[in-house]
């Protein structure tokens, strides 16, 4: 065990844009730890150990933060990026459905905190959460989904005020980040302003340098990075 290595745990790591900001962490010489809630059939990318556990659940992230505190002894970064999204008319949401995505995105992190809090603080880490522009836009039946994303964006600056001076903390809204690989259209790609819809490593470059170093005089700030999709007017004429 080399306790001089700086360690990181991402939420979600095991696909999407998770994996790849874990896959940026191993290279940049983190020792990584992906956490997610269905581990079988999921490839991890070189250096990262795959861990299974629903961040949603108290007693779950109890024993992932004591695994690594035991493992380890230190976390130096922490990105709450696990989430997934239920679209259904909010007349047929049930109330399980309704705090299954609040407790997924939004209690997770408080879960996660609460738990990592005295590594983080020895550490003089970081942590990075991921909200959505859904945050502060909306197509229909995407209730509990905006409520995680819009509750994060607030619970991202009010950790930043309690852990400061020695754990800074960030938010990551994404816009349209494909992370299929699914065949899209140029139009797809030609509504955004920058020309092109996101891919995982526009997510992992951020994550990446809101947990470095660089970014040491930020803190409880959001970043949106979206093409320039909600900057960009849409009425019809
Ligand atoms: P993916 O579905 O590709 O990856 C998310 C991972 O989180 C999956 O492996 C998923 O498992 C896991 N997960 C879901 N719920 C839990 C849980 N309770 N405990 C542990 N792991 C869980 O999603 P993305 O990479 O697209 O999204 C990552 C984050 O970015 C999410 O928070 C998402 O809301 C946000 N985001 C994504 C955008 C995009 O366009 N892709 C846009 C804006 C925000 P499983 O497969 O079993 O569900």
């Amino acid at each position: 065990m080399d306790h001089a290595q700086r360690v990181a745990l991402v939420s979600g790591g095991g696909r999407g844009i998770g994996a790849a900001i874990a896959a940026r962490l191993v290279a940049s010489g983190h020792v990584v730890i992906a956490a997610d809630r269905n581990i079988a059939g999921l490839a991890a990318p070189p250096g990262v150990r795959l861990v299974a556990c629903d961040v949603g659940d108290e007693a779950a992230v109890a024993a992932l933060i004591e695994g690594v505190r035991a493992a380890h002894a230190r976390l130096d970064a922490l990105v709450c990026n696990a989430g997934f999204m239920i679209r259904k008319p909010i007349r047929e949401l049930s109330l399980a459905e309704w705090r299954s995505v609040i407790d997924t995105h939004l209690t997770s992190i408080f879960l996660l905190v609460r738990a990592a809090e005295p590594l983080l603080r020895a550490a003089k880490g970081a942590v990075v959460t991921m909200a959505s522009t859904r945050a502060r836009m909306s197509e229909p039946d995407t209730e509990s989904y905006a409520a995680a994303k819009g509750g994060i964006v607030a619970l991202t600056h009010a950790l930043a005020m309690s852990l400061g001076p020695d754990v800074r903390v960030n938010c990551i809204s994404p816009g349209w980040i494909d992370t299929q690989g699914h065949e899209l259209s140029a139009r797809d790609h030609a509504q955004h302003p920058v020309g092109r819809v996101g891919v995982v490593d526009d997510i992992a470059a951020l994550a990446a340098f809101l947990l470095g170093a660089e970014s040491g005089f930020i803190t409880g700030a959001e970043f949106v990075a979206d093409g320039g999709m909600t900057r960009k007017m849409i009425y019809a004429e």
